[in-house]
């Protein structure tokens, strides 16, 4: 048996709140039980004192001396009792209490009532009522007594009859509670046992829910989404695996063939430039692919920093405008681009948004035909930045936008593939640009042309703005 186990833990705290429970119930039934048999012992007493009372009224014309005399004959019939004369002496004391030499002190004034106390030896314990009674003008405190004795005998049996009931009771329950809580927790067993048996093979497997609205139904509702999560991270993994793999084959199986090629036979040397040139293609292309998928990889391990820095964002789009303004006219591409009159401050890493805009940039020459015109807009207004870089190129059609950003996604392979696409490169910007708090969002309409736009909140920026040149030193972990 396992002693760490709920069910056991759960019985030992309930047999232990019922232990203590049962002890304080009865504790208090005890007191209670003590204090209504003095009740009653009172009740009969307040009788025999008024009797002795009466007693003494009627036998008082001869004075102390004939009281004490009469008082015997109530000795005679078994009464318990002692009188007090003026001055605190005693009158007269029963037999019976003489006999377990109860004290003879005068007891403490009981004021015009009745006084209830209890008293006597330990080896004769009484219950007494004392009283003042005024008799032919004399002062005399009459008390009587009950043995607590025979009541102490019904508390006695209460107490063995508890003491016998209360382990077994106890015992009973204790098994009772084992019993629910393993009826109670039996369900915890099959989920373990059910998530036991769900391994990466059968990631699609769930747990079965059960319908009873408790903690247990949600628990199990809370696995089972944890598990499509983990299902959904994994098949991630293996498609981008998949498709990394698949990716770097391409450019692999080029270069052997280049190479194969070029060593088949004796070539000419420009037979060899050509296909040493095509090896360096591939090659760097294979570079980039997995400097992207390190990239990426970084940032799905969360190691990868960006240190935001305040910065002109205007100048820096100009900067890479400019960048690749010559690969657009050699494409006979128009660049044009707008700006406001005054500097856009904003807190970014400047390499990392560099590389979100060139990736824009590059995507907005690669897709547009020559001839077409790319147009660099950045505006401000109260709440955002924004920065949009719109192409008059094919557009992407409306079912493909959901996916455009998804990592090795492309509308065209080949085409992506001829122009150097790996299909990482708006999966790379949107990362870029949530990492800056920004929105990266595309609008396009096939024919027409695309627009990409990201878009920075002022608030972001103006709170990096207070810090000014000093942030430039700060390091800011986003
Ligand atoms: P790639 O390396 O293939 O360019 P991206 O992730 O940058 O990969 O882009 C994904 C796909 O989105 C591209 O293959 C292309 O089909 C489409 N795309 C991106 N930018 C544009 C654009 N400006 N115009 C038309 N299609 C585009």
């Amino acid at each position: 048996m396992n002693i760490r186990s709920l069910r056991l833990r759960l019985t030992l705290w309930y047999t232990c709140a019922l232990v203590l429970v049962a002890f304080a119930l009865a504790g208090a039934s005890r007191w209670a039980l003590a204090v209504s048999l003095d009740h009653a012992l009172d009740q009969s007493l307040r009788y025999r004192l008024i009797g002795v009372h009466s007693f003494i009224d009627e036998n008082s014309h001869d004075g102390l001396a004939g009281i004490t005399l009469k008082l015997r004959e109530l000795d005679h019939l078994g009464e318990l009792f002692q009188v007090f004369g003026p001055h605190g002496e005693v009158v007269a004391q029963s037999d019976g209490l003489a006999r377990h030499h109860v004290s003879t002190e005068m007891p403490p004034d009981p004021g015009p009532g009745l006084l209830f106390r209890n008293a006597g030896p330990p080896w004769f314990p009484v219950r007494m009522a004392t009283q003042r009674i005024y008799v032919d003008g004399l002062t005399l405190t009459i008390e009587v007594a009950d043995p607590r004795r025979k009541f102490e005998g019904v508390l006695r049996e209460f107490y063995s009859a508890l003491c016998l009931a209360l382990p077994l009771v106890l015992t009973m329950a204790a098994f009772g509670g084992y019993w629910l809580s393993s009826r109670a927790l039996g369900p915890v067993d099959r989920i373990i046992d059910e998530a036991r048996a769900i391994a990466p093979s059968n990631l699609a497997a769930r747990l079965s829910v059960p319908a009873s609205g408790d903690e247990l139904q949600r628990l199990s509702e809370t696995l089972n989404q944890l598990l499509t999560r983990v299902e959904q991270s994994v098949q991630q993994v293996r498609r981008f695996t998949a498709d990394a793999s698949h990716e770097l084959r391409t450019p692999m199986t080029l270069i052997y063939t280049a190479a194969e090629f070029a060593l088949r036979r004796e070539r000419s040397v420009d037979e060899l430039k050509e296909s040493l040139g095509k090896i360096l293609r591939e090659a760097k292309r294979c570079t980039e692919l997995i400097n992207q998928l390190l990239r990426l990889a970084q940032w799905d391990a969360g190691s990868n920093r960006i240190d935001l820095v305040s910065s002109d964002v205007a100048a820096l789009v100009g900067d890479v405008v400019n960048e690749l303004r010559l690969l657009a006219v050699e494409k006979g591409l128009e660049v044009t681009t707008s700006f406001p009159e005054s500097s856009m401050w904003a807190a970014v890493d400047e390499v990392s948004f560099r590389r979100m805009l060139l990736i824009l940039l590059d995507n907005a020459i690669k897709y547009t035909a020559g001839g077409g015109r790319i147009v660099v807009r950045v505006t401000e207004d109260e709440a955002e930045m924004a920065i949009a870089v719109t192409d008059n190129g094919p557009g992407i059609p409306s079912e493909d936008l959901p996916f455009i950003f998804d990592r090795f996604w492309r509308a065209d392979k080949v085409r992506s593939r001829d122009a150097g696409g790996t299909g990482l490169g708006l999966a790379i910007a949107r990362e870029i640009a949530e990492r800056h708090g920004a929105r990266l969002t595309v609008e396009s309409v096939v024919g027409h042309g695309t627009t990409f736009t990201v878009r920075l909140r002022r608030g972001f920026q103006k709170d990096l703005r207070l810090v000014g040149d000093a942030a430039k030193q700060n390091e800011i972990n986003v």
